[in-house]
């Protein structure tokens, strides 16, 4: 493809089974011009000087935006490289991801700040992947109790002067996740309110009033649902909710959900679904270096300070075997999980991992939906969710072999 004139290129993708995800256009057309959909018709329309590209049938859906992913394709995000970024932003992209959250890992404050640093040049250099939606900081906030595979040499109470420095020091943070319940965890949140930065609550042992006291004080994500949090306790023959009925009965709150068909069972997917709905549910991979790679040996964390795990049965898990320290999902895992294993309505489920992420990021403005206006962010594939061909504002990022272009 060229741009030859001056004039934006125009790309028309016809014969496409279009999930806008709102409904579907069993053949409808798109019209792009440079990176924006211009057009979308529920018929072929005449634009004589458009590339065409036929979807061939194809379900033609808003590329799938990950909020929570920390690697991919033998990267990541904490390897110190720029490198690392590009390669797991276009190993993504191969699974119909157009947008991500670049996820940390607990880690020492220097190694924070060059992890942020790099971001910003690599955001600069990215333009064969997913975009980045900036840096989702998971910890060093949390629980002891509930750190899951999180360093505990890390973990520590919210510190004004740390969470203010880095702030002052980078503007790429868009997500914090923390635990709610820890000292100074409240003022915490309203920090993040004050700065627009998207407050999660994670690894985190909270009753039900902490959690209601952390939406009033700016939280309003629950991360990796189930994952690392508090359900219901007993303490002295009382009964308390946790932190997974109280996400279930804060009707403000959002919940995403590791849907790779191994960190949650079906039944618990189908009830995040039943009681959050496709408006309040975001599917994310969480995915760790691993994904898109063969089974083996693998490293969480960065290369030379992280934990061996074994990939084996789709999953990574800690070397005894007795926890998952991570998954190896890609998105188009995700989502024929949730159709396949849970039963899920394709429209629903695509909501899950499009609009409704996006309008969790606050990028639904541009991004999460097929609709004049928008990024021109698509993802092609079949009735089996593979992936033929994935477009990120107005580019196509990547094409399965045997899909002809043009
Ligand atoms: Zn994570």
């Amino acid at each position: 493809m060229n741009n030859t004139g001056k004039a934006p290129q125009r790309i028309k993708v016809t014969n496409a089974r279009i999930l806008t995800p709102y409904r579907i256009i069993p053949h409808g057309t798109i019209l792009i011009t440079g990176k924006t959909i211009t057009e979308i018709s529920e018929r072929d329309i005449d634009v004589p000087d458009a590339l065409e590209l036929d979807a061939g049938g194809a379900y033609v859906s808003p590329g799938f935006i990950d909020l929570h992913v920390h690697g991919g394709g033998g990267h990541d995000f904490m390897d110190g490289s720029e490198e690392a970024f590009l390669r797991i932003a276009e190993l993504h992209a191969q699974y119909g991801t157009t947008a991500m959250v670049p996820t940390t890992l607990t880690s020492t404050r220097q190694e924070l700040f060059n992890t942020l640093e790099i971001y910003e040049k690599a955001n600069a250099k990215n333009t064969a992947g997913a975009r980045f939606l900036g840096m989702h900081l998971e910890g060093p906030y949390f629980a002891m109790s509930q750190r899951g595979a999180q360093d505990p040499r890390y973990i520590r109470d919210p510190d004004p002067d740390e969470y203010q420095e880095v702030l002052a020091r980078s503007s790429s943070v868009t997500r914090w996740s923390a635990a709610p319940e820890l000292k100074g965890a409240l003022k915490f949140g309203q920090f993040l309110r004050s700065k627009g930065v998207l407050a999660a609550v994670a690894h985190t042992d909270a009753v039900y009033e902490e959690v209601l006291a952390a939406v009033e004080n700016g939280y309003s994500l629950a991360t990796h649902l189930y994952s690392a949090m508090s359900g219901v306790t007993r303490r002295n023959s009382f009964r308390y909710a946790g932190v997974v009925e109280s996400a279930y009965l804060l009707d403000q709150m959002d919940v995403e959900l590791i849907a790779d068909g191994v960190h949650l069972p079906a039944p618990l997917l189908k009830l995040a679904y039943k009681i959050k709905g496709a408006e309040r549910t975001a599917l994310i991979t969480d995915a760790m270096r691993a994904a898109g790679m063969p089974p083996g040996n693998s490293i969480l964390g960065s290369l030379h300070n992280g934990t061996e795990v074994i990939v084996e049965d789709g999953v990574a898990k800690m070397p005894d075997r007795q926890a998952f320290a991570g998954s190896v999902a890609t998105a188009d895992r995700l989502v024929r999980t949730m159709i396949n294993l849970a039963d899920i309505p394709l429209l629903d489920t695509i909501r899950m991992i499009s609009s409704t992420p996006a309008r969790i990021m606050g990028v639904a403005d541009r991004k999460g939906v097929l609709a004049p206006g928008k990024d021109a962010d698509l993802v092609f594939f079949d009735a089996d969710i593979s992936i033929q061909l994935t477009m990120v504002e107005g580019r196509i990022v990547y094409q399965r072999e045997n899909i002809p272009v043009f």
